[in-house]
């Protein structure tokens, strides 16, 4: 597989393990997202976030609205990261890197609105969980 371009309104969401770490840890409840983001050395994520409300006015009527939603924090290391990805991996079989789609993200081209994707060199493309060698 080669590089390829794709539109984002056709672009697949593909799973943040970084955010299914912090879904655990806090136990959030439905509609949760993170709204700030801050690296913490030497390998950490510092997380906040809530459940938004509905902006009921205004030019951004219907989006969200973070006034007075109490927000939670949450660290999240790399190396938790890592793990989150390699359990998901070896529950579904698939490239924890690429989730099974076989390439990676490259590069977001705001004017034209194309994300650009490589092949994948965790799993060469395949799309399939590396598996160790049989002894
Ligand atoms: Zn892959």
């Amino acid at each position: 597989m080669s590089e390829r371009e794709i539109h984002h309104d056709q672009d697949v969401k593909r799973i943040d393990f970084g955010i299914e770490v912090i879904k655990r840890k806090l136990n959030t409840p439905e509609g949760w997202e993170w709204c700030k983001w801050k690296h913490i050395e030497p390998d950490g994520n510092l997380y906040e976030g809530g459940v938004p409300g509905v902006k009921k006015s205004g030019k951004h009527k219907g989006g969200k609205n973070w006034r007075g939603v109490p927000l939670q924090s949450c660290i999240v290391l790399t190396s938790e990261i890592e793990a989150e990805k390699a359990a998901w991996s070896s529950r579904t079989g698939k490239c924890g890197t690429c989730q099974g789609h076989g390439d990676v993200w490259a590069g977001t081209n705001f004017v034209t609105g194309m994300i650009r994707y490589r092949a994948c060199s965790k799993c060469g493309g395949t799309g399939a969980a590396a598996h160790k060698e049989a002894p």
